[in-house]
């Protein structure tokens, strides 16, 4: 039986961008965090993800965007940036 606060795989799947993100709540990051440490498939998989996903932004840094998505990615990191900033 599994106890409650532990996330399945496919839940714990279903997190995976927003985890990546660093989007969740610190409670479902934990829950994420937790289950990575149990489970060696998910723990590839977020592995090769974030990688995927750092080389992809890494890449992102060394084109120059179309003015209307730069305009559109200054907007996401205001967001970003003041929800950071947010006590809490
Ligand atoms: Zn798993």
């Amino acid at each position: 039986m599994t106890p409650l606060n532990r996330l399945t795989c496919e839940e714990t799947f279903r997190q995976l961008d927003s985890w990546l993100d660093h989007e969740l709540p610190v409670a479902e990051q934990h829950l994420v965090d937790e289950h990575l440490a149990l489970c060696a498939a998910c723990a590839r998989e977020f592995r090769f993800e974030a990688s995927l996903m750092q080389s992809v932004r890494s890449r992102l840094r060394e084109v120059t965007l179309p003015p209307a998505l730069q305009a559109r990615v200054g907007d996401l990191l205001a967001v970003e940036l003041s929800r950071s900033q947010e006590p809490g």
